[in-house]
This record gives structure tokens, sequence and C-alpha cells, in this order.
């Protein structure tokens, strides 16, 4: 079962859709739209793997639509507007860690039942008020309200180059940061 990489602008509320698609298209990062699966999925582009690297030995990474008309291939996702921040967590996803005490943070998910943009978290351990955004969540979670999504690779093997994460961040103004979830 294959996973998404997503990339997102970090706590930047008014990145437009249409800039990262002509960003994207510029780059060479995606290529033509797919039928069928609305209009926002990108076959990937030729200057694709200059700018998402595959660790590991010769991963099985499809890159092309598959006949049997799988989504399970490589293909980029440009997710739509939220109002607010969203937060999206990997079922895989282990206790994130407090930033001040360094514990994990065990009741997380009943914590993060019902969170809603702005509210704050506190830790079984220290007792501190803590905006989740600033948590250490392993790559396995994080609070977006625009992404670009990765679809058909494996968490932890396909990464984004420092090239890419400084392109977006010269052309949207605001760092951008990444994490997998399925
Ligand atoms: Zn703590």
């Amino acid at each position: 079962m294959s996973s998404r990489l997503i990339l997102y602008p970090v706590n930047q509320l008014d990145v437009s859709n249409d800039k990262i698609v002509e960003t994207l298209h510029q780059l060479g990062m995606i290529s033509s739209g797919i039928e069928h699966a609305g209009d926002n999925r990108y076959l990937i582009g030729a200057r694709f793997l200059q700018y998402i690297t595959f660790m590991g030995c010769a991963p099985a990474i499809e890159l092309a639509p598959l006949e049997n008309g799988s989504s399970e291939f490589c293909h980029v996702e440009i997710g739509q507007q939220e109002k607010s921040l969203k937060f999206i967590a990997d079922d895989t996803l282990a206790n994130p860690r407090c930033p001040e005490c360094k514990e994990s943070i065990s009741n997380w998910q009943e914590q993060m039942h019902n969170w809603q943009a702005g509210d704050l978290m506190s830790c079984p351990n220290c007792r501190a008020k803590l905006a989740p955004e600033n948590l250490n969540w392993r790559r396995a979670a994080g609070f977006v309200q625009q992404y670009v999504a990765i679809h058909g690779v494996y968490p932890k093997e396909a990464l984004p180059t420092e090239a890419l994460l400084n392109k977006l961040e010269d052309v949207f103004g605001c760092s951008w940061d990444y994490f997998y979830a399925r």
C-alpha cells in the first residue's frame, strides 16, 4: 500500500491554487491533468525526478498510469484550499513529542479530537500549554490549509530536494515543510 508525500506552506493561509499549479508547471514537476480524476490531479512532469529524490535500492515506484485504472501510481494532487488549518495524520503515527520536556504525549488523540485551528493542547507530563503545530510529529502529521500531495510513493523513501523547498519558499514567500500520510 503506497502513501502520499505531502508538501505544504507552513502557517500560510492565502496561497492560491492557481499559483501552485502555474509554479509546478513552470518547474516541470507536473504535466497534463489526469482525465476522470477531477481537475486537481496531474501526471508527473519531465523534471519531476530533479525535485523529488527516491532513497533505497530500486524502489517499486510506478511513474506512469496503470492499465488497470488503479490510482496507485506516482502523480501529483493539488489540494483544494481549506478555510482554516486542517490536521492530517497518518494512521501509523506514533506519539508526538513535547517541545518543552521532550516526553511523548500519549493522549494526543483524545486531545486532537474535535481540534480546531487555534486550540491548544497540554502536555500530560510537564503541563505546558502547546500549539499542536509546534510539536514534533515525526513527519507523520501536519497542519495544512493548502497542500501538494505526491501519490504512489513510500514513507521516507521519497524526499523533496532542498532546491524544490527553496524554490517554493522564493515563489510563495514562506517556508514549506512535508510529511507522509496514507
Ligand atoms: Zn511536556
